[in-house]
């Protein structure tokens, strides 16, 4: 992950501010707006900008800050404050039931957004902390994703289940769920399919899933590389099918920052998880205060 750009542009801003003993209420204005531009070249939304400058601003040109010992510090930890506030302030952790009670987790998103991928790198992880996950194959349209799953879930040492491509999606998940509750697996893992443009048979599908079985929390995932785009993914399945968080894949060559900053301001959702390469292993949790603090360098 590298937000180099954001982060020479925002430590310049700071260089300056530091520079000067007092600030005037021009000083923070001119800095502000710098600040501004910088993010909207990170490709932060517009809307999410002005909203954070406008904070920031409130906050930077009140009494403490101007009367205070080294205002140009305090507009620095505003800034970074404000940032953690944008991402979310707080971890959030999935929805995972204590002891034997079974979880249902569903992966929905774009095809290539590294759905598959990533629902394999989640039953790793959850695996770790003493669970015993099911993957389960709902992608009935494209085999290659079923082989995908199998391959990557053997990796990990989690069982996949699969009736290949024949059944539904609904019949799938509710079979499998039969078998996890047979065989003391308390995690189910369903990997749905994804498209390549958001339409309405993917919509109808999750929400038949959703609608015949328990789903405990609907994951998202979305690439980080294609910016905005991504973050109006996010916003429709939040409208039509209702999500409970993000992850957000190839960090690792995310140059710009701008999906990572704007999906929790735009869609209310949390990012959970980020994925920070191919590998199994690659799949980070989502803190936003050492996001912050690596963007701010
Ligand atoms: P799906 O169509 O959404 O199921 O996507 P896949 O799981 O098949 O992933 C598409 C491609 O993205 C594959 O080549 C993955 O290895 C790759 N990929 C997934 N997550 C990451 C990530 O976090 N970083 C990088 N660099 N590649 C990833």
């Amino acid at each position: 992950m590298a937000f180099e750009s954001l982060t020479d542009k925002l430590q310049n801003v700071f260089k300056k501010l530091r520079s000067k003993g007092r600030l005037t209420e021009e000083d923070v204005k001119i800095a502000l707006k710098e600040v501004k531009m910088a993010l909207l070249e990170a490709d932060v939304n517009f809307r999410v900008v002005k909203q954070f400058t406008k904070s920031v601003q409130e906050r930077a040109v009140g009494q403490d800050v101007m009367n205070g010992l080294n205002p140009g510090q305090m507009v620095i930890k505003i800034v970074n404050e404000e940032l953690v506030n944008l991402m979310g302030s707080e971890t959030t952790e999935l929805p995972i039931k204590p002891g034997n009670d079974l979880t249902v987790l569903m992966m929905a998103g774009l095809q290539g957004a590294g759905k598959t991928t990533t629902a394999a790198k989640l039953a790793g992880k959850i695996k770790s902390k003493g669970k015993r996950p099911l993957l389960v194959a709902c992608d009935v349209y494209r085999p290659a994703a079923i082989t995908q799953l199998q391959v990557n879930g053997e990796k990990q040492g989690v069982e996949v289940f699969t009736m290949g491509d024949k059944q539904s999606p609904v019949d799938i998940a509710k079979a499998a769920i039969a078998h996890a509750k047979a065989n003391q697996q308390n995690v189910v893992i369903i990997d749905t399919a994804g498209r390549l443009h958001i339409d309405e048979d993917m919509m109808q599908e999750l929400a038949d899933i959703k609608s015949n079985i328990e789903v405990d929390a609907t994951i998202l995932v979305v690439d980080a590389m294609t910016g905005q785009d991504a973050v109006n993914v996010a916003q429709t399945f939040t409208e039509k099918v209702g999500i409970d968080g993000v992850i957000l894949t190839k960090m690792d060559g995310d140059t710009r920052g701008g999906a990572a900053l704007s999906i929790k301001a735009v869609t209310g959702k949390p990012i959970l998880y980020v994925g920070m390469g191919e590998k199994l292993s690659d799949l980070e949790q989502f803190y936003p205060e050492r996001m912050a603090s690596r963007i701010l360098g």
